[in-house]
């Protein structure tokens, strides 16, 4: 099986981004290997779309772009631990101060030959991360008259982003600017906004001086529901495939796999695909999920084992058993559909952690298609590279 990740339509979505966030930067999220697309290929093509800001979860992921030959700035948004600190000095990272604990840490380990660069995080309502509001001000004093210590952002995450009209959101921006008013130091980038609220609270979570718009998930196409997607021209880049191996036709009554819950009402042709749990692909869709193959969508049947699932291609002599061969590719999702929203609603997850999920042992085939080709690359055919 292969994941095909267009780097065009990375590219495009960047670039989409860009134009919305305005007069702000986009920080382009590529944690968790680029939201499982491949961190390198996917860091050159934002760089290459004019993205100059980085964003990682944890110190490793920004070691390994930095040795990868990567510039830009790289902010990791996990708390460090103090032992961590030299790490960031010596890779050029951005690090994260999330309690008045760091800060003192930074200040202790900061000297002017070996700077830190760092973004205050406060909670406004996420509950993860951060000092609390009132703590600030004092904290962001305290870093600014440290030598060796560069104020690189003040920033708060949203918990409700993802659902129009959230009061809760508009609270938690609210909050927000109280605290960048309170604050009198400078800062270099004040941010606030993710993937949702850039689409649902929209200008007023990015119009802070010098802000940036720390953006995922629509830099891989989608957004936490097809609706929002929709308020962007976003390409989704990721298109999941797997191989026909075996076929064979089966009589009324015939189970199919593991506890042998599902029996063929009739004679049935049935497809084994090359993809299973061991992948990525839930083992929670099964009853639930389809693919493309032969040109429709047909149901997974059976218990989705680790390594393979089955395919019910319907009677043997119509289509679209008729049109499939040992070899031939099914999508299990792509922009043409069955889509990431789809596999998500099956296994009752969001379309991040499908796409996240992907396992390391798929392979990854990056491409550049023409406008939208991956999407027109429904079914067997390989997008052109
Ligand atoms: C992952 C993450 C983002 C990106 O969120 P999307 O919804 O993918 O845009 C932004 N900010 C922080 C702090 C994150 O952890």
């Amino acid at each position: 099986m292969t994941a095909t990740v267009d780097l065009a339509a990375i590219r495009h979505n960047a670039g989409v981004l860009r134009e919305r966030a305005g007069g702000a930067d986009v920080m382009a999220i590529i944690k968790a290997d680029a939201y499982g697309h491949g961190v390198r290929p996917v860091a050159r093509a934002a760089h290459e779309a004019g993205i100059r800001h980085y964003g990682v979860a944890r110190l490793p992921e920004g070691i390994h772009l930095r040795e990868d030959g990567h510039r830009g700035r790289i902010l990791v948004l996990g708390a460090p631990a103090a032992a961590q600190l030299p790490r960031y000095a010596e890779y050029d990272l951005d690090l994260t101060v999330p309690s008045a604990e760091v800060a003192a840490a930074v200040v202790r380990h900061a000297s002017p030959n070996a700077p830190l660069r760092v973004h205050v995080t406060v909670d406004t309502g996420m509950g993860r991360l951060g000092l609390a509001p009132d703590d600030v001000p004092a904290v962001m004093a305290r870093l600014a008259d440290a030598p060796g210590v560069r104020l690189a952002g003040l920033w708060t995450h949203f918990a409700t982003a993802d659902a129009p009209g959230s009061s809760f959101a508009k609270t938690q921006l609210d909050r927000f600017r109280a605290v960048v008013d309170a604050v009198d130091v400078d800062v270099e980038h004040v941010h606030a906004a993710n993937t949702g609220a850039l689409l649902t609270l929209g200008e007023p979570a990015y119009e802070f001086e010098a802000s940036l718009v720390r953006s995922g998930i629509a830099l891989y196409g989608l957004a936490a529901t097809p609706e929002l997607s929709a308020r962007l021209d976003l390409r989704p880049a990721m298109r999941l495939t797997a191989r026909v191996t075996h076929l064979k036709t089966v009589s009324a009554g015939t189970p199919v796999s593991y506890g042998a819950e599902w029996q063929a009402p009739r004679r049935t042709r049935i497809a084994t695909l090359g993809v299973g749990y061991g992948d990525g692909y839930p083992r929670r869709c099964c009853g639930r999920a389809s693919v493309r193959v032969g040109g429709a969508l047909c149901p997974i049947v059976g218990t989705i084992c680790m390594d393979m699932c089955m395919v019910n291609l319907g009677p043997p002599d119509k289509a679209p058993a008729t049109r499939v061969d040992r070899g031939d590719e099914a999508v299990l999702f792509g922009p043409a559909g069955p889509t990431v929203y789809d596999v998500a609603q099956w296994a009752d997850t969001i379309p991040y952690e499908i796409l996240c999920g992907v396992s390391p042992r798929v392979p990854r085939r990056h491409v550049n298609c023409a406008d939208g080709a991956l999407a027109r690359a429904a079914q067997s055919a390989a997008p052109r590279v």
